[in-house]
């Protein structure tokens, strides 16, 4: 069974790992402590220090947080419940007309603005852009990756939780609360 050094995945993430060694990554079985190297890694490199439970991107992880499971960057600013498209609490950039689009599309690439927005997600604390969507105009902020929890850490790392939640799409509950 393969065991990479720390600071080879370390290279990896960083994209400096020699084309060999990450071919020899690659074609090797995945070592088993993987995902707790990848952790460690990452939370050696942001300055808070609640627990990180799973990187959801480069910049955002899902932490454990006073009981709480929420979505942090790694500036530190909160998303709040991680079962809660973080979307919604991040600056919003759409563009929808002609000129913003061909901003990043030329010619024939150019979609339809009548058709397609282009929705760029930042963060409201370090302005990094997190993600961005090509969706239908009227598409709801598409929700890339509400992972469960609980059978991760129970069933696939055989260590659960010690606070079990419950798992389910939290997101209409809080856009209701918005119009209470
Ligand atoms: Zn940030």
């Amino acid at each position: 069974m393969a065991d990479f050094l720390k600071a080879d995945i370390e290279k990896l993430m960083d994209g400096v790992l020699p084309w060999p060694a990450v071919q020899d990554m690659l074609k090797s079985p995945k070592d088993p402590n993987r995902f707790d190297k990848y952790v460690e890694i990452v939370q050696g490199r942001v300055d808070w220090k609640e627990r990180i439970l799973l990187p959801l991107t480069p910049a955002l992880f899902i932490v454990a947080k006073d009981g709480e499971r929420i979505v942090k960057c790694r500036c530190g600013h909160e998303f709040g419940d991680y079962r809660v498209n973080w979307k919604l609490a991040s600056l919003i950039h759409v563009r929808d007309d002609e000129a913003s689009i061909a901003e990043i599309y030329k010619g024939r690439e150019l979609p339809d603005p009548g058709w397609v927005q282009i929705r760029e997600y930042v963060c409201p604390g370090c302005g990094t852009q997190l993600e961005v969507e090509a969706v239908p105009r009227g598409c709801p902020p598409d929700f890339e990756f509400l992972p469960d929890l609980d059978t991760f850490y129970r069933d696939w790392l055989g260590r659960p939780l010690p606070d079990a939640c419950e798992y389910a799409d939290k997101t209409l509950d809080a856009i209701r609360d918005w119009s209470r």
